[in-house]
C-alpha cells in the first residue's frame, strides 16, 4: 500500500451506484438517489439509488426464488465452498481499491480500513466457506426400534441490516455464514456505508454467486430497513446498529412473521484498570487505542476506563499523552491513526457529549472539532478525567472517540460499576492477579472480556452482548446456528 497508489484511487471519478438485485444493477423503482458525501472534506462523492419498498420487495422476491428452487441451498456444500473461496480471492485482489473506496465514504483511517474491512471480510468469507462442508448432523441414542437423525438445514431468506463504521466486516459476519449455509440475503447498507458493499455483491456475481442469491438495496432505515423488517417472507433478521433500531425491528418481527431477530446493538464497555496492572504505560496505550480508533465508531470501544484510585492520576496523565500523540486527519494518509468521524451529524452528537461534561465541570481533555478548514469532520480524542456514574456519558454510547474516566478503590467496587450498565458487550480487566482476573471474567457481565488488552480478538472466537447490547453471535462457528435449522427426521425401522 503506497501513498502513490492510494492517491490515484482517491482521484477515481465514481459511477452512480445501483441496487445489485437478482444478478444485476438496478436502480430505484422512482429513479431516486442518494447524495454520497465525503466526510474527509464534505464533498458530494457520487449517488447510490434511494430504494423504495417496491425495491425492497423485489430483492426480496428474488432472493425467496432463489433459496426455493435450490440453485444455491441444493449446492453439495463442497460446491458452494468453491464459489465462495473464489468469491474471497477477487475481494483480495482488488483490496485496496475496495479500502479506499470505503475510507472516502465513511473516513476510517486507511491503514485500519484496508485490515479490518476488505481483507477481513475475506478472510470471513473464507472461514465459513471451508467449514461448510466439515459440518455434520447427528444421530440420536434412540430406542433400536427407530432412527433419529437431525439434520441441520439453511433457515432461508435471511434479511441484513448493518451499520457505517465497518460495513464490510460487519456485514461479512452475517454474509459469510448465511451464504455458506445455502441460505440467501437480502442486505441493506448503512445511508452512510453502501458503496463497498456494493462493489463486493459485485464481485460475488464474477466469482459465480447465482442471481438472486445475495441481494444489496440501499436506501433509507425507515423505508428499506423497515420493510425488510416487516417482509413475510424473510425468516431471519441479522442486525448490527442502535438499541433503538433493534426494538423496531423486534416489533415489526412481532407484527409480521415472527421471523428470527439477532441484535447486535453496541456497548458501554468499561475496561478496568488495576494498580498492579503489568503495564501501566502498555495499559494506557491500549486503552487510548481501544477507544480512540476509527474515531470510537467501533461496537466494543472501551468508553469507559474504571481506574483504581491510587493510579488514577498517573493513568491519566499517560492516556492522555497517547492520546495527543494520536495522529488524527486525512483518513487516505498513510500515517493517520484516526480518520474522520462518519458524518456531520455523529461529529456534533460527539461534541455534545464533551460539552455536557465540560457544563457540569469535569475534567476535560481534548474533544475540539478540528480541521474544518477541509471541509471535513474531525475532533480531537476527548478524556474526561473524573466521569460519575450519574453522567450521561457514563450510561449512553457516543460512538465517538470521547472517554469516561472514572476511579475505583476496591475489586468489589470495580465490578458494580463496570456491570453498571444497560449493555453487556465487552470488557477489559488489566491485573498480573491470576486469581482476580479470572474472578473478573466472571462477574463481569458481557460477550467479551479481554485480559491484560483490549480489542484484536480473531474469527475464531465468538462476539455477541448480553443485556442490551443484544443476543445471538458473529463470528466463530456458533455464528452458523443462526443460519442453519435443526431438523429432526423420526423413522420406525
Ligand atoms: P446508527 O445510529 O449507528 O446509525 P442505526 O440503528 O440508526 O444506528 O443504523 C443501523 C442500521 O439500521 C442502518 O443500516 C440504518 O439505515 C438502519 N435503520 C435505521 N432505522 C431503521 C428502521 N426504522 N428500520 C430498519 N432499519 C433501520
Amino acid at each position: 500500500m503506497s501513498q502513490n497508489q492510494i492517491e490515484s484511487l482517491r482521484a477515481a471519478p465514481l459511477p452512480a451506484f445501483q441496487h445489485i438485485v437478482d444478478g444485476r444493477q438496478v436502480s430505484a423503482s422512482d429513479g431516486g438517489t442518494m447524495a454520497v458525501v465525503s466526510p474527509i472534506d464534505g464533498s458530494v462523492l457520487t449517488t447510490c439509488a434511494r430504494g423504495t419498498v417496491a425495491d425492497t420487495d423485489a430483492a426480496i422476491t428474488a432472493a425467496r426464488r432463489a433459496f426455493d428452487d435450490g440453485r444455491w441451498s441444493d449446492l453439495p456444500p463442497a460446491a458452494r465452498k468453491k464459489t465462495l473461496l473464489k468469491w474471497a480471492e477477487l475481494i483480495e485482489a482488488n483490496a485496496l481499491e475496495i479500502a479506499v473506496l470505503g475510507v472516502r465514504e465513511n473516513g476510517t483511517e486507511i491503514g485500519m480500513a484496508l485490515k479490518a474491512e476488505p481483507l477481513s471480510a475475506a478472510a470471513t468469507i473464507r472461514y465459513y466457506a471451508e467449514a461448510i462442508d466439515k459440518l455434520h448432523g447427528e444421530i440420536a441414542a434412540t430406542d433400536p426400534a427407530f432412527l433419529g437423525l437431525v439434520h441441520r438445514e439453511p433457515v432461508g431468506v435471511v434479511g441484513a441490516i448493518v451499520p457505517w463504521n465497518f460495513p464490510l466486516m460487519i456485514g461479512a459476519w452475517k454474509f459469510g455464514p448465511a451464504l455458506a449455509a445455502g441460505c440467501t440475503m437480502v442486505l441493506k447498507p448503512a445511508e452512510t456505508a453502501s458503496l463497498t458493499l456494493l462493489r463486493v455483491a459485485e464481485l460475488a456475481l464474477e466469482a459465480g454467486l447465482p442471481p438472486g442469491v445475495f441481494n444489496v438495496v440501499t436506501g433509507e432505515g425507515a423505508v428499506v430497513g423497515a420493510r425488510i423488517a416487516d417482509s413475510m417472507d424473510v425468516d431471519v433478521l441479522v442486525f448490527t446498529g442502535s438499541g433503538g433500531t433493534g426494538r423496531r425491528l423486534l416489533e415489526a418481527a412481532a407484527r409480521s412473521n415472527l421471523k428470527r431477530v439477532y441484535l447486535e446493538l453496541g456497548g458501554k464497555s468499561p475496561n478496568i484498570v488495576f494498580a498492579d496492572a503489568p503495564d501501566l504505560d502498555e495499559a494506557a496505550k491500549v486503552a487510548a487505542h481501544g477507544i480512540f480508533r476509527n474515531s470510537g465508531q467501533v461496537c466494543i470501544a472501551g468508553s469507559r476506563i474504571l481506574v483504581e484510585r491510587s493510579i488514577h492520576a498517573a493513568f491519566v496523565e499517560k492516556l492522555a499523552a497517547h492520546a495527543a500523540a494520536i495522529k488524527v486527519g486525512d483518513p487516505l494518509d498513510t500515517a493517520t491513526q484516526a480518520g474522520a468521524v462518519n458524518s456531520e451529524r455523529q461529529l456534533l452528537q460527539n461534541l455534545a457529549f464533551v460539552d455536557e461534561a465540560r457544563a457540569l465541570g469535569r475534567n476535560v481533555i481534548g474533544g475540539t472539532r478540528i480541521l474544518q478548514e477541509t471541509g471535513g469532520f474531525y475532533m480531537s480524542p476527548a478524556i474526561v478525567a473524573d466521569a460519575k456514574p450519574e453522567d450521561r456519558l457514563f450510561r449512553e454510547e457516543v460512538f465517538g472517540p470521547v472517554v469516561a474516566v472514572t476511579a475505583f478503590d476496591t475489586e468489589a467496587e470495580a465490578v458494580a460499576l463496570a456491570n453498571d450498565t444497560s449493555y453487556g458487550l465487552a470488557a477489559a480487566v488489566w491485573t498480573t492477579n491470576l486469581s482476580r482476573a479470572h474472578r473478573m471474567v466472571r462477574k463481569i457481565r458481557a460477550g467479551i472480556v479481554h485480559v491484560n488488552t483490549y480489542g484484536g480478538s480473531d474469527l475464531t472466537v465468538p462476539l455477541g452482548g448480553v443485556k442490551q447490547s443484544g443476543n445471538g453471535h458473529d463470528k466463530s462457528l456458533h455464528a452458523f446456528d443462526k443460519f442453519l435449522d435443526l431438523k429432526t427426521a423420526w423413522v420406525k425401522l
